[in-house]
C-alpha cells in the first residue's frame, strides 16, 4: 500500500541546509515567532566533504559564524561551542580567532542538532504555486506549504565541458578527492586551477613523503599564484555598508568592479602559498624523485584518454601556442557555478533572470510575477547585484538577519548603522 504524503504548513521553509541556510534557521529559532523547516538532501550537516582536507582552516574569523555579526548574544555561536565543548582556551590558544574547517564543521553539526526545523534525507524534488501558498515537495513525498521560501542549496562544481565525460577515478572536480581518492602515489599528476582549492589539493599531494607523486604539473590561466588579498581596506568589501554602495551601480559598473575584485576572494591564503614553495624547495634539496612543474598564464583547453593516460592540451598565452603534456590523473579546481534550481522549474517562466541572474531585491528577495504575499528569499545567488561577498561566509549571519527582518515586517536583528572607514561616495561638503 502507498504510504500517504503527509502536507504541513510553515511561516518559512528553507531548501538545503549548507552554512548558509543554517545561519537563518539558528537566527530564526531564537528570533521566536516564526514556524520553520529547512529541508536538505543530506542525512546529516556535512561541509564540503569532497575537499575536507586534514590541514584546512577557515578563510575568515570564526567570528564570522552563523549568528555572532547579527545577535552577539546568540547561544549558537562559535564561542559558545567551543565552551560547550570545553576547549575554549585551548582553541585561542592553539588558533586565535582562527579555526581549522574541520572544527568549524563540527561547529555547524553541534548547531544543526540543536535545531527542530531541519529534516535531512529530503531531497526537494518542485516547488510549485498551490492556492495562496508555495508547496515544496521532497522525493519522499512529503510536502510543505508556504508563503516564504528561503533558497539555501548552494553551487554546483564546474568542470570544463571537455571534461565532464571523463569524470571519474583519473579525472576529478576538486569537490570528488576525498569521496574518490585518486591513486597519485607514484603516478603523473596535474592539478588544474590556481586558486585556493588547487593549493589544498597541492598541499595535500606533497604532504605525505612515503606516497609522492611521481610528477605534479600546477596550472594556473593566471600570471602567477597569486595571494588572497586579505588587506584591511580590501576587507571593507565584505562589510554590510559596502553592498548597498555595490547595489546602487549600474550593472554595467557592477560586473567591471567585480573583475577588479577577483583577488579578494579567489586567490590563495599566503601562509599556504608559503608553506608550499618551502616544502617543494625543501623536497629538491633533498633529491626525492618528486618532478614539479608550476606553470603560470597556461589554460588546459583539450584533455584525451589515450591508453591509460590523459593527454592535457594547454595554451600558453606567453608564446600564443599549444603545448601538451601526459598524465595519469587531472583535478580540477575550477571552482563552482550558480545555476537555476531543477526544483525551481515549474516557477522559471514567472521569476526575472536576466542574462547576469536573477533580479534580486535589497532583503534578498526574488522578483517575479506572483503574489506580492509570496516571496523567494535567495542565499548566495546575488553575487552580481549584491557584490563579491555574496558567496562567502562574511556575511552570512547579517544576510540572514536582513532576510528574517523582512519576513518578520521589523527590526528584529540590528542590520544598518555600521560603520566602515572607507567612504564609497564623495557625498557633499
Ligand atoms: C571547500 C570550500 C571551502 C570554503 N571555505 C570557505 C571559507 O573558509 N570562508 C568563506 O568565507 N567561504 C568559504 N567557502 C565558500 C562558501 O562559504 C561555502 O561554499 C559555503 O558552503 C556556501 O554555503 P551554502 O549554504 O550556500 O551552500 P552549500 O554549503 O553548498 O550547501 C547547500 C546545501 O543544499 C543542499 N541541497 C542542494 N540541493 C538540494 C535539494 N534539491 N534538496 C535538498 N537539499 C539540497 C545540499 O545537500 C547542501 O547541503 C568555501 C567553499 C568551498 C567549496
Amino acid at each position: 500500500m502507498r504510504e500517504e504524503s503527509t502536507v504541513q504548513s510553515f511561516d518559512a521553509v528553507g531548501i538545503g541546509v549548507g552554512p548558509f541556510n543554517l545561519s537563518l534557521a539558528a537566527l530564526a529559532q531564537s528570533a521566536g515567532g516564526l514556524t520553520t523547516r529547512f529541508f536538505d538532501v543530506k542525512p546529516r550537516f556535512q561541509w564540503h566533504p569532497g575537499l575536507m582536507l586534514p590541514e584546512a582552516d577557515l578563510q575568515v574569523s570564526f567570528l564570522k559564524d552563523l549568528v555572532t555579526l547579527a545577535d552577539p548574544t546568540s547561544a549558537y555561536s562559535y564561542l559558545n561551542f567551543l565552551h560547550h565543548k570545553g576547549r575554549i582556551y585551548s582553541a585561542l590558544i592553539a588558533n586565535g580567532l582562527n579555526s581549522s574547517r574541520m572544527e568549524f564543521e563540527q561547529y555547524y553539526q553541534w548547531v544543526a542538532e540543536q535545531l527542530p526545523s531541519i529534516r535531512w534525507d529530503q531531497s526537494v524534488k518542485s516547488v510549485t504555486l498551490g492556492d495562496g501558498c508555495f508547496e515544496v515537495t521532497c522525493e519522499s513525498g512529503e510536502t510543505a506549504r508556504t508563503t516564504t521560501l528561503a533558497l539555501g542549496s548552494g553551487k554546483e562544481p564546474h568542470l570544463p565541458d571537455f571534461a565532464v565525460g571523463l569524470r571519474g577515478g583519473q579525472v576529478l572536480h576538486s569537490s570528488d578527492l576525498m569521496q574518490v581518492r585518486p591513486a597519485t602515489s607514484g603516478r603523473r599528476v596535474m592539478v588544474v586551477g590556481g586558486g585556493q582549492s588547487g593549493a589544498e589539493v597541492v598541499n595535500y599531494l606533497l604532504s605525505d613523503d612515503t606516497s609522492l607523486p611521481e610528477s605534479l604539473t600546477w596550472v594556473s590561466s593566471r600570471a602567477g599564484f597569486l595571494p588572497m588579498d586579505d588587506s584591511p581596506f580590501t576587507n571593507e568589501w565584505f562589510a554590510p555598508s559596502y553592498v548597498d554602495h555595490f547595489r546602487s551601480l549600474s550593472a554595467e559598473r557592477r560586473a567591471v568592479v567585480l573583475g577588479s575584485q577577483r583577488l579578494a576572494s579567489d586567490g590563495v591564503s599566503e601562509s599556504l602559498l608559503r608553506k608550499i614553495y618551502r616544502r617543494l624547495y625543501q623536497l629538491d634539496i633533498a633529491g626525492g624523485p618528486l618532478r614539479h612543474r608550476l606553470v603560470a598564464n597556461h589554460r588546459v583547453a583539450d584533455l584525451r584518454r589515450e591508453g591509460e593516460a590523459l593527454v592535457v592540451d594547454l595554451h600558453d598565452a606567453d608564446r600564443n601556442r599549444q603545448e601538451h603534456c601526459t598524465v595519469d590523473v587531472v583535478v580540477f579546481c575550477t571552482g563552482y557555478r550558480s545555476r537555476f534550481p531543477d526544483y525551481l522549474e515549474p516557477l522559471r517562466e514567472r521569476i526575472t533572470v536576466r542574462a547576469d541572474g536573477f533580479e534580486v531585491h535589497e532583503d534578498y528577495s526574488l522578483e517575479w510575477d506572483g503574489p506580492s504575499d509570496l516571496r523567494i528569499y535567495v542565499q548566495s545567488f546575488a553575487e552580481n547585484s549584491h557584490g563579491i561577498a555574496d558567496p562567502n561566509l562574511s556575511l552570512s549571519a547579517w544576510r540572514s538577519a536582513r532576510i528574517l527582518n523582512s519576513i518578520l515586517g521589523r527590526e528584529q536583528f540590528r542590520v544598518n548603522g555600521a560603520t566602515s572607514i572607507t567612504s564609497w561616495a564623495l557625498g557633499q561638503d
